[in-house]
């Protein structure tokens, strides 16, 4: 009892110390562990539930625009993974190699995918002749590895999971318009199922994927004021096809290179959820990403077991039959416990359940949310339960806008820029000249980096920095 009594108030402050909070939920609430592979997590059943939840999400709207799943192997002949200068320029840090195989070092060495262009390009070439062949519209699940010097559990580790998405197109508008379908079904799912909101926006040069013309992101800002790019999509243009060789006979008989694009979300989405909407007590999970939205926890007298648990499993099942992932808590702990303990896994609903309330046909209500009590009527619980998980969902979505807005400033000198860089933290609205160098300065004066830049229209007037003419409107913030 001592031991588990400790396992639920062990967690640090949010405001005291959001880095110590957010490690503290991870391992209390048995999201994930550390593994004996440095930088390498190992995701427990509770996080993985959460993963899950996300997968289908996205993986339905993923099929719904056309797309379908496939398999690429893990392992990439480093030929391959050479073959586009930009592309193994930008990730040769991070790669890791297999050397050896089968007690034999191996004639060429393999690279552990740090992302799939080079394998799927390759194919791609052998599987496209005409554009009869096109578009080809393929999603894989799959984990990748990037050799990473500091990592933080979801946010950044050295394997992770994701989905990447590789297509290929007959005409540049066409992969254009794939790579800004995908950032739409990424702002989908982020907000309207993990109840995150994000600003969408394309990134800089410097910014932007290894190889790829052009790249969108979408970027939330984290309860700490820290931005966190959420998943990105990719123009790739003809420079994997180039590369890996992908032709077709275009409709007019000639002989052309497709266009390309690729896009992905991780489990970094987590982490993300985690650090948008938990609270001091621990987790506050939006309910559809939730793997369970509703605790039901017997009170009562001793028998509880004969008085109270058999009506708590007849409620169970009502929810389970309306759709609702429910648990009840049948341990042989004080209630109050079990209350802190589930607030700390941020199950969205809890019902209370005892000898009175089965009396009055009535249970109690808690939203772990806002804390609210009320008393339901067990006659159209079910259809109350469903209500109130949509009220939550909803609230969380409003409240994280709201919270999201509050920390959006514009500056209007680099001054006031760096002021708010030093205080508030949050995104920072700000005219720029698109000049790289620019950048690199602002980044080195505050260590704010531009998030992305929802449109790239001149806003009129001179860059926040250095005055030159401005040529977008920039979001800039910390970001992890
Ligand atoms: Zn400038």
């Amino acid at each position: 009892m001592a031991k588990t009594e400790t396992f639920v108030t062990e967690i640090t402050p949010r405001s005291q110390d959001f880095s110590r909070w957010y490690l503290d939920v991870v391992r209390r609430a048995e999201l994930a562990d550390y593994s004996p592979v440095k930088g390498c997590l190992v995701i427990r059943p509770y996080g993985y539930a959460m993963w899950e939840l996300l997968q289908q999400a996205l993986d339905s709207r993923i099929k719904a625009t056309g797309h379908v799943n496939a398999y690429f192997p893990l392992f990439i002949p480093n030929s391959l993974l050479t073959k586009e200068a930009e592309h193994v320029e930008g990730f040769a840090p991070q790669v890791a190699y297999v050397t050896h195989g089968g007690g034999e070092e191996l004639e060429e060495k393999l690279v552990v995918r740090p992302t799939s262009e080079a394998i799927i390009g390759t194919m791609y070439a052998n599987w496209v002749q005409s554009w009869r062949d096109l578009p080809i519209l393929i999603n894989q699940w799959a984990n990748v590895v990037r050799w990473e010097k500091k990592t933080y559990p979801f946010l950044r580790t050295t394997e992770f999971l994701w989905q990447e998405g590789h297509t290929a197109h007959e005409t540049e508008g066409e992969a254009e318009e794939e790579t800004l379908k995908i950032l739409d079904l990424y702002v989908d799912v982020c907000e309207n199922v993990l109840a995150m909101p994000v600003v969408k926006g394309r990134k800089t040069e410097s910014e932007k994927f290894a190889g790829a013309l052009r790249t969108y992101s979408i970027e939330a800002l984290m309860g700490d004021g820290r931005a966190l790019q959420a998943g990105t999509s990719h123009n790739l243009g003809q420079n994997f096809a180039k590369a890996f060789d992908i032709k077709f006979q275009a409709r007019d008989k000639s002989v052309q290179y497709v266009w390309g694009t690729s896009w992905g979300v991780t489990t970094r989405l987590v982490g993300g959820v985690i650090m948008v909407h938990g609270d001091d007590s621990g987790l506050v999970l939006p309910p559809k990403i939730a793997p369970y939205q509703v605790v039901i926890v017997p009170i009562g007298r001793e028998n509880w077991r004969e008085t109270v648990l058999p009506k708590a499993k007849e409620i169970a099942d009502q929810l389970r039959a309306a759709g609702v992932r429910v648990t009840i808590d049948e341990r042989d702990e004080r209630p109050g416990w079990k209350f802190s303990e589930w607030e700390m896994r941020g199950v969205p609903l809890r019902v209370e359940i005892g000898p009175k309330d089965i009396e009055k046909s009535a249970v109690l209500v808690a939203r772990r949310d806002t804390r609210e009590k009320q008393s339901v009527a067990m006659d159209g619980l079910a259809s109350r339960i469903t209500a109130l998980l949509d009220e939550v969902q909803a609230s969380l979505l409003q409240r994280a806008r709201q919270f999201r807005d509050e920390h959006t400033h514009r500056a209007s000198s680099y001054d006031e820029f760096k002021q708010i860089m030093e205080g508030r933290p949050g995104f920072v609205i700000a005219p720029w000249c698109g000049q790289a160098a620019c950048e690199a300065q602002i980044k080195a004066e505050t260590q704010a980096t531009i998030r992305n830049m929802p449109t790239i229209v001149s806003p009129g007037g001179t860059c926040i920095r250095c005055n030159a003419p401005a040529t977008a409107e920039a979001w800039f913030a910390k970001a992890y």
